[in-house]
C-alpha cells in the first residue's frame, strides 16, 4: 500500500482562502489523482501557521500575516466532508514546545507532521525570511544549527512524522553548500531521531525544488533506517497534479535501501504496511 500523507489542499500563496480550497470537490480531485497513481492512503497536513490558533505558539511576522483560518473548522471539514486522514504540518519552534503541545492536544489528528522550516527567526525555505541573507554566515554553521534543531524536533515527541528531513539543501547550488561528506551534519540529528523512533518522511518535493533531489539524501535515510526508524512516504503536493508525483524515484531508492514497509497512522497510532 502506498501513502501520501503530506498533502496541502491549497498553495502557500496569499489569497488561497479556506472557503475556496477546503471543499469536498477539491479533496475529491486529490483522491482522483491518487487513484491514478495507485496511492490508497491519503492524508492532508495543512500548515499550522495558517490558523489563528498558531499565534498562541509563535508570533513570527510570516505567521502573523498568514494566521487567518480556524483550526477546528479545518479538522471538522476533513472529518466530515472528505475521506482523507486528518493531519497537520506543525513547525518545530525551539522554546515553544509546551505551547505547540497545547495546540496539538485535544484535537483528534491521525498524524502530526513535524517540520523545521526556521533556524531562529529565519527560514531555510522562504526567500521572504531568508536565513541566507546573513552573508557572513558560513554554510557549515547554518547546516550545523539546522540539523541540531531537527534532532531537537524529533526528540520533542510532538510529532509522528519528521518532514523533509534535509530541507536545508532546497536551494541547491543557488546558496552556499558545505563541502565534503555531509554525514557530519546528519549525525547531529541522529541521537534525537534514534531516541524518538519517529517515522522519517521520504518526500518527492525536493525534486520540484532547485536542488532537484529527494528528501532525505540516501546516506541520511540509511542512518535513520540503521537507527530503526520507519519511513513515511509523501509528495508534499500543494495542487492535485503533484499527488504522488515522482514516486517511482522514491520507490526505487526505498527498494535499493531494503525498505519494504511504510508507516500508516490512525488517531496517532502507527502501524507498518507492506509497500506491495
Ligand atoms: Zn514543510
Ligand atoms: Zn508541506
Amino acid at each position: 500500500m502506498l501513502t501520501d500523507y503530506h498533502l496541502h489542499l491549497r498553495p502557500d500563496d496569499p489569497g488561497t482562502d479556506a472557503a475556496t480550497y477546503f471543499t469536498a470537490a477539491n479533496a475529491e480531485c486529490y483522491r482522483t489523482a491518487a487513484d491514478k497513481r495507485g496511492i490508497a492512503e491519503l492524508g492532508c497536513a495543512e500548515h499550522v501557521y495558517r490558523f489563528a490558533q498558531a499565534l498562541e505558539v509563535w508570533r513570527h511576522p510570516l505567521w502573523r500575516e498568514s494566521a487567518v483560518d480556524d483550526i477546528d473548522a479545518y479538522a471538522g471539514f476533513v472529518r466530515e466532508q472528505t475521506d482523507l486522514k486528518l493531519g497537520i504540518e506543525a513547525d518545530f519552534v525551539a522554546g515553544r514546545e509546551d505551547q505547540m503541545a497545547t495546540l496539538l492536544a485535544g484535537r483528534d489528528w491521525d498524524f502530526v507532521v513535524g517540520s523545521v522550516h526556521f533556524v531562529g527567526e529565519h527560514a531555510v525555505d522562504h526567500d521572504g525570511y531568508e536565513v541566507y541573507d546573513h552573508r557572513s554566515q558560513r554554510p557549515d554553521e547554518l547546516w550545523r544549527r539546522y540539523f541540531e534543531t531537527l534532532g531537537e524536533a524529533a526528540r520533542s515527541g510532538l510529532f509522528d512524522i519528521l518532514a523533509h528531513p534535509d530541507l536545508v539543501k532546497l536551494w541547491g547550488g543557488r546558496r552556499p553548500v558545505p563541502e565534503g561528506d555531509l554525514c557530519r551534519f546528519y549525525d547531529l540529528a541522529m541521537d534525537g531521531i534514534a531516541e524518538s523512533q519517529i517515522a522519517v518522511e521520504v518526500s518527492t518535493a525536493g525534486l520540484r525544488k532547485p536542488v532537484g533531489e529527494l528528501y532525505p539524501a540516501p546516506a541520511f535515510l540509511q542512518m535513520c533506517l540503521a537507527a530503526g526508524c520507519p519511513v513515511a512516504l509523501s509528495s508534499d503536493a500543494h495542487v492535485p497534479g503533484d499527488v504522488g508525483r515522482d514516486y517511482e524515484k522514491a520507490l526505487e531508492m526505498l527498494e535499493r535501501l531494503g525498505v519494504g514497509e511504510l508507516a500508516v497512522f490512525e488517531r496517532r497510532v502507527r502501524r507498518l504496511e507492506s509497500i506491495g
